[in-house]
């Protein structure tokens, strides 16, 4: 199968008041489609800046980005904005959901942006709210919902563009454990049943168990020796490379 994304000699300097600091050092890897990839590392070791980089919101210091084989960095920055788009949908920690807009409106937006009719929007909308228990909320606003449905909405309007790549910037960051465990239980089934392709960052070893593959970022690198491969993936294990990598 072809990989959906492809990273390759990766690297990622800062220029914070003329001292270069780098943050992500040759890091290569790839997600093949309808593979659920985990990138566990503690805070400030790069995961964010990697998925800017994957998605194309930021421009690497070297190496190379291909989503499904059409390399980022020689596409205008129209072309790259067209490819992320068509090929990416984004979960945030913090939501993103825009407050002014009802549920309803709010994962709506990508297909506007799509230049959908509201009409043709609608039906497709509601039919994935229903699907993550979200029926009864479609014309609530943002605040008016707890953390964990607002995260659930997140991910439908991350879904709703039928792009084939997840990408899941820590989704449970600001969740209670069940409302978590919701969340990577539907991540897992838009996995299984769909062979969307997720890439996961987190530092949360009970999220890792439910990807199909962990790779451990260290010092801006991959270690490839600590790769965990499931599927059975325990916590223990997770918590086991953990230590012996000492993050
Ligand atoms: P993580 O998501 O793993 O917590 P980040 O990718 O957010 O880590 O950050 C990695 C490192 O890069 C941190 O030390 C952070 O301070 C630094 N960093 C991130 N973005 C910038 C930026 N725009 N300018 C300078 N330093 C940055
Ligand atoms: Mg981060």
């Amino acid at each position: 199968m072809a990989a959906i994304a492809e990273i390759s000699g990766l690297y990622k300097f800062f220029d914070t008041g003329g001292v270069s600091t780098p943050v992500l050092n040759e890091v290569d890897f790839q997600v093949e489609t309808g593979e659920f990839v985990c990138i566990m590392g503690p805070s400030g070791s790069g995961k964010s800046t990697l998925l800017h980089m994957i998605s194309g919101l930021d421009a690497p210091s070297g190496g190379t980005v291909a989503l499904q084989g059409q390399d980022l960095r020689p596409m205008s920055e129209h072309r790259r904005t067209v490819t992320r788009r068509r090929t990416i949908g984004y979960v945030f920690q913090f939501f993103n959901l825009v407050p002014n807009l009802t549920v309803l409106e709010n994962v709506g937006l990508p297909l506007a942006i799509q230049g959908r009719r509201p009409r043709s929007r609608r039906k497709q909308v509601l039919e994935l709210l229903e699907r993550f228990g979200l029926s009864d909320r479609v014309r609530h606003f943002p605040h008016q919902l707890s953390a964990g449905q607002m995260q659930r909405v997140a991910l439908v309007r991350a879904l709703v563009g039928e792009q084939p790549l997840l990408l899941c910037d820590e989704p449970t960051g600001n969740l209670s454990q069940s409302a978590g465990l919701e969340v990577m239980q539907a991540l897992r089934q838009v996995c299984d049943q769909e062979g969307r392709s997720i890439l996961l960052v987190t530092h949360n070893p009970r999220d890792a168990t439910f990807a199909d593959r962990i790779l451990f970022l260290v010092d801006g690198h991959l270690d490839e020796e600590h790769e965990l491969r499931g599927p059975g993936l325990g916590v223990e294990r997770v918590h086991e490379a953990l230590l012996e990598l000492g993050i």
